[in-house]
C-alpha cells in the first residue's frame, strides 16, 4: 500500500524549466533575477508593498524583530499555540516571551491578549501572532489592540499563505508578515521564507541585515552585525513556479477538508478546526479534536496503515524550554493539544486517499 504523507511537496511542473533558466544564466548563487521575480510575485498576490526572500521563515521572523528594535530584556507577546519556529527569534534577541492562549477559534484570544498587556512587567515591544494551520486569527481586533497600545504586530503567516479575512491576505495586516516555503507547507521551495511589509525602509534594513550588514562602501565595512539569511536564486526559481499555482493549491486543500467533513463530520466524537466568519483559510492541514477518544491511538492506527498524521502543536508555555516564562493561559490550547489530530492534507492527495484515511480514523474511534 502506498504511503500517504501529511503534506508532501506538490510541484506545478514548471519548476525545472525555471531552474534550467537559472543554469543558462549561470546565476546559480547567490542572488539573481528569480529572487526579484519571486518577491514581486508574493507582493502581487498578497498585496504587500515590499518583500524579502530569505532562506527560512524562522530567519525572516528574526529579521523582523531586529528591524523593529526588539532587544535584550524586551518583552514580546506571542501565541502559545504554535510551532517553535514562530518564537525562536525572541530567544535569539535575548528578549522575554509572554505567551497568550487561544479562544474558541483555536487562535490567539484578543481578550487574553489585553490581559497579557495589562499584566506585563513593562510595555511589550511586539506581538507575534500565528494563523494556525492556515486558518485566520481575529486579526482585525488584534491589530486594533496593538495599534491602541503602541505594540508592533508581526504576523506569523508561515502556514497561512493564501488565507484571507474580509478579502485581505494574511500577513498584510501587521507591521510585518512572514510566509514559509518549507518542505511541507502549502507551497515549497524545499526551504525558504518571505518577509513582507508596507514599510520600504524596514525591508531595506532587513535586506542589509540578511546579507552580512555591509556598509555602502567600495570595500567591506561593517558597523553592526548581520546574518547570512538570503534565499538562493535556484530555490527562488522553484518559488516562482509554485506561486503560479497557489490559487489551485488553496482550492484543493479546502476541497480535501470538505471531503473529510463529509466523511467524518457526522460523528459526535469529531470536531474540526473552525473557520472565522468573514474569512477563508487555506486549510493547510485539516485538523480536528476527538472529544472523548485518544488521538495517539488514532495516530498509531494510521501509522499501521502507512498513513502519516501528527498531534496538534504542543503549546509553548508547556515546553520545558519555556519553563518559568510568563504566560496568560486558560487551558484552551492545552486541551486542544490533548485531543487534537492533524490529518494528511497534501494537495496531491486523491479523493480515494481521503476516504482511506477517513476509514482508518473512523475505525480507530469506533
Ligand atoms: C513552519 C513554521 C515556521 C518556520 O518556518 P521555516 O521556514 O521552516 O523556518 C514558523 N512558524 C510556523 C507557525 C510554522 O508552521
Amino acid at each position: 500500500m502506498e504511503k500517504i504523507f501529511l503534506s508532501p511537496p506538490h510541484m506545478s511542473g514548471k519548476e525545472q524549466q525555471y531552474i534550467a533558466e537559472v543554469f543558462e544564466s549561470n546565476y546559480i548563487a547567490p542572488l539573481g533575477a528569480f529572487v526579484d521575480r519571486f518577491e514581486r510575485s508574493v507582493c502581487d498576490y498578497t498585496g504587500a508593498g515590499y518583500a524579502l526572500a530569505t532562506n527560512t521563515a524562522t530567519a525572516a521572523l528574526h529579521l523582523a524583530l531586529r528591524v523593529l528594535g526588539v532587544g535584550e530584556g524586551d518583552y514580546v507577546l506571542a501565541s502559545t499555540f504554535t510551532f517553535i519556529g514562530s518564537v525562536n527569534a525572541i530567544l535569539y534577541q535575548h528578549a522575554h516571551p509572554i505567551f497568550v492562549d487561544s479562544d474558541e477559534s483555536w487562535n490567539l484570544s484578543p481578550s487574553l491578549l489585553k490581559e497579557a498587556i495589562a499584566k506585563a512587567p513593562q510595555k511589550p515591544k511586539a506581538l507575534i501572532v500565528t494563523h494556525l494551520y492556515g486558518q485566520m486569527t481575529k486579526i482585525d481586533e488584534i491589530a486594533e489592540i496593538c495599534q491602541e497600545e503602541g505594540i508592533y504586530l508581526v504576523e506569523d503567516a508561515a502556514e497561512s499563505l493564501g488565507a484571507i479575512y474580509h478579502g485581505r491576505q494574511s500577513g498584510t495586516f501587521g507591521d510585518m508578515g512572514v510566509y514559509s516555503f518549507n518542505g511541507n507547507k502549502i507551497l515549497t521551495t524545499s526551504g525558504g521564507g518571505m518577509l513582507v511589509s508596507d514599510n520600504e525602509a524596514w525591508i531595506e534594513k532587513a535586506k542589509s541585515l540578511s546579507t552580512q550588514a555591509k556598509e555602502e562602501k567600495p570595500y567591506y565595512e561593517h558597523k553592526e552585525y548581520g546574518y547570512n539569511y538570503r534565499m538562493s536564486n535556484v530555490l527562488a526559481a522553484i518559488g516562482v513556479a509554485q506561486m503560479e499555482v497557489l490559487d489551485e493549491r488553496v482550492r484543493r486543500r479546502r476541497e480535501i477538508c470538505d471531503l473529510y467533513g463529509a466523511l467524518l463530520g457526522d460523528l459526535e466524537e469529531i470536531r474540526f478546526m473552525p473557520e472565522l466568519a468573514g474569512s477563508r483559510g487555506n486549510r493547510w492541514l485539516t485538523t480536528l479534536t476527538l472529544e472523548t477518544g485518544d488521538p495517539f491511538k488514532s495516530m498509531a492506527a494510521l501509522e499501521k496503515e502507512h498513513i502519516e498524521s501528527r498531534p496538534l502543536w504542543k503549546p509553548m508555555h508547556l515546553q520545558p524550554l519555556f519553563k518559568g516564562a510568563l504566560a496568560v493561559v486558560d487551558g484552551t490550547s492545552q486541551k486542544l493539544f490533548a485531543k487534537g489530530l492533524c490529518l494528511p492534507s497534501g494537495s496531491s492527495m486523491s479523493d480515494e486517499d481521503v476516504a482511506r484515511v477517513s476509514a482508518v480514523v473512523k475505525r480507530s474511534i469506533g
